[in-house]
């Protein structure tokens, strides 16, 4: 009988609990289910988030790996406490969500419909015709579980998509490009700019007042893969003088985005509270369950995180 620990916020534990002993049933295992009542020593997994009880493993030493519930690691990809394997979340409905997320945005942007719904004043306005999504040059920062999903998702709506990473890819629908000199070539294609990078020290700022005077004129902005990406001071100063357009923005360096941010206030700013794309308990607990079963076989898990590259 193995012991899993979740460690997340109590309050999740009511949405996670059945789909964890289904999944874990279905995968095979017997399990239960355990809090931080249980002693540390009788631990074999954690479930991690961030937000949750644990945040010094030294007691869970016997634990065989730390499975996240969270996509994004940074808060605990430096813990020197963590000795164990830590895995992060690549769960379907997280990615499915990201991509509606994206998909909407990217559409929003494209079809200029902000135009209709903020100045909806009896005036029977003709807009300039919108050019085909065909003809729209889409770039999305970072290729991984989000990235490559949503570069597929708009390629498939016909969007010019170029896509950039730390290492080569090939996507079919994306052109794919990469390292320090692809990252110049992917900024020039960037009408819309789609942010699916980690936050890690060499992704902190990339954004940098040198990065968008590289976009588009009037090029858009959708951040909903960290704060941390975007200086702040450099893309509002951008925004101020046109040179970017507009940007929609999930993820702040402060969240809650503190009240008296100029995002909120700023008329090209479009803020969304961090809801880009949660984690599914029905899907994520398949996904936590066939890891732990995968261990117990012997295999390698999934979606190892690369301690050195910090995602
Ligand atoms: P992932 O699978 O680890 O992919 C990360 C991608 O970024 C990879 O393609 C990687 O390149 C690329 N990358 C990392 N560092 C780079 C660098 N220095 N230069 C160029 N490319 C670099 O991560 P994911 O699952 O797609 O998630 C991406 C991020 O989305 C998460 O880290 C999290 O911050 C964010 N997120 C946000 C929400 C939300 O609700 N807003 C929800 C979930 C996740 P390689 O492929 O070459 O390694």
């Amino acid at each position: 009988m193995l012991t899993v620990l979740f460690a997340a916020p109590a309050g999740l534990l009511p949405d996670y609990e059945t789909p964890l002993a289904d999944a874990l049933a279905e995968f095979g295992l017997s399990a239960t289910i355990a809090d931080e009542s249980t002693p540390a020593a009788q631990i074999d997994y954690v479930i991690y988030a961030p937000t949750g009880p644990v945040q010094d493993f030294t007691p869970y030493r016997n634990a065989r790996a730390v499975l996240s519930l969270w996509a994004g690691v940074e808060r605990i990809v430096g813990n020197p406490t963590l000795i164990q394997p830590l895995c992060r979340m690549v769960d379907p409905g997280l990615t499915e969500g990201m991509v509606e997320w994206v998909t909407g945005h990217v559409l929003r942007t494209h079809l200029g419909i902000d135009r209709h719904i903020l100045n909806q004043d009896g005036v029977w306005r003709h807009y300039a015709i919108p050019p085909l999504a065909r003809e729209r040059r889409v770039t999305v920062l970072g290729l991984g579980a989000l990235g490559a999903a949503c570069g597929a998702a708009l390629a498939a709506l016909n969007f010019q998509v170029t896509g950039w990473s730390r290492s080569p890819k090939s996507l079919p629908g994306i052109t794919c490009l990469s390292g320090n000199e692809g990252f110049s070539a992917a900024l020039a294609q960037a009408e819309i700019l789609v942010t699916l990078l980690p936050n890690t020290p060499d992704t902190e700022n990339i954004l940098d007042s040198a990065a968008l005077a590289q976009m588009p004129q009037g090029a858009v902005i959708l951040n909903p893969g960290r704060g941390s990406l975007i200086d702040d001071t450099a893309l509002l100063a951008a925004l101020d003088r046109g040179h970017i357009a507009q940007a929609t923005l999930d993820v702040f360096r402060t969240e809650p985005l503190p009240p008296e941010h100029p995002y909120w206030a700023h008329p090209k700013v479009t803020v969304t509270p961090h809801i880009a794309a949660d984690t599914r308990p029905g899907s994520a607990a398949r996904v936590i369950a066939e890891n732990i079963r995968r261990d117990q076989a012997g295999e390698p898990l999934l979606y190892l995180v690369d301690r050195q590259k910090g995602y």
